[in-house]
């Protein structure tokens, strides 16, 4: 990794497809400086085995490139809240397993959906969040970080108000357990984080409820849903209900800077994160004071 990397990184979610060292390449092909993989197949619950070689090449690659901070997503079957002990076991199983990928190719962390409790509330499902995360960080190896992600207020999902997700790191008290703060989840649930106002008691809640110092990493998503319109819509930085003077708004925060700000919009193309979002991105960020 570049020391010369700035404290706040414009990074992008990246295909690993063919090997997970590919992401390196493809992150710089875009111009980001920090990157989003899945660190096994996103589609099946059978984990993808990384050889000993495909590890070391990741290493080396990452170390001869620009790229900085490096995050795995991990895989969205996953549901901590469910009330299946099957699905429970194979949810917990693929963390463990991605904090172990994230630890063996030097990731900083690992980005989670908490999960949904599908309507049984929840208090009802708390307690069983609580002990499968505190699980999962004892029988993962290393240090890396898992960032649970805020959600948009689809019925059921855990984590779209920061007193939930603040209630989870509270009781499994855990360095290792922080928060990734995706801006259009965040929007979408109601926080006005365009508002040059408003984003201050956005900020004070969050601080209040979870703790900045626990604020790991940002998904930097325009939205195309109005604020608290409570669904999951990304769009390109600048073309949403967020738009670019909310992101101007966003970066100009001091608590928001010095983490990597991770890309995972639609694309002009529709093919994901590209030059354009990431320059959009850099543009807002470089024209902020921080
Ligand atoms: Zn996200």
């Amino acid at each position: 990794m570049a020391d010369t990397s700035p404290d706040t990184q414009i990074g992008a979610f990246v295909s690993s497809s063919g090997g997970i060292f590919n992401a390196i390449e493809r992150a710089e092909a875009i111009e980001a400086e920090a990157l989003m993989t899945f660190g096994s197949n996103n589609r099946t619950w059978r984990k993808t085995q990384h050889k000993p070689e495909v590890i070391e090449r990741f290493r080396e690659a990452h170390a001869a490139s620009t790229v900085g901070e490096v995050w795995l997503h991990n895989i969205y079957l996953a549901n901590l809240a469910t009330d299946d002990p099957a699905l429970l076991e194979r949810s917990t199983d693929c963390v463990v397993n991605g904090l172990t990928v994230a630890d063996a190719i030097a990731a900083d962390g690992v980005i989670l959906h908490t999960g949904s409790h599908q309507g049984r509330g929840f208090e009802t499902m708390f307690e069983q969040v609580v002990k499968a995360l505190t699980g999962i960080l004892d029988d993962s190896p290393g240090d890396a970080v898992l960032a649970l992600e805020n959600a948009a207020g689809q019925g059921g999902v855990i984590g779209s108000q920061f007193s939930e997700l603040g209630a989870i790191l509270k009781a499994v008290d855990s360095p290792r357990l922080q928060v990734c703060l995706d801006t259009c989840h965040a929007f979408a649930a109601g926080y006005d984080l365009a508002d040059k106002q408003a984003i201050e008691e956005v900020l004070d809640e969050f601080d209040r409820e979870i703790g900045l110092d626990h604020l790991a990493v940002l998904h930097a998503n325009d939205s195309m849903m109005e604020l608290g319109g409570r669904r999951d819509r990304h769009d390109n930085i600048g073309d949403g209900h967020i738009g670019t003077d909310g992101f101007h708004v966003m970066m100009e925060q001091p608590a928001l800077r010095g983490r990597a700000w991770l890309l995972e919009v639609p694309g002009i193309d529709g093919d994901g994160p590209d030059l354009e979002n990431v320059n959009r991105l850099k543009k807002i960020r470089d024209a902020s004071p921080g």
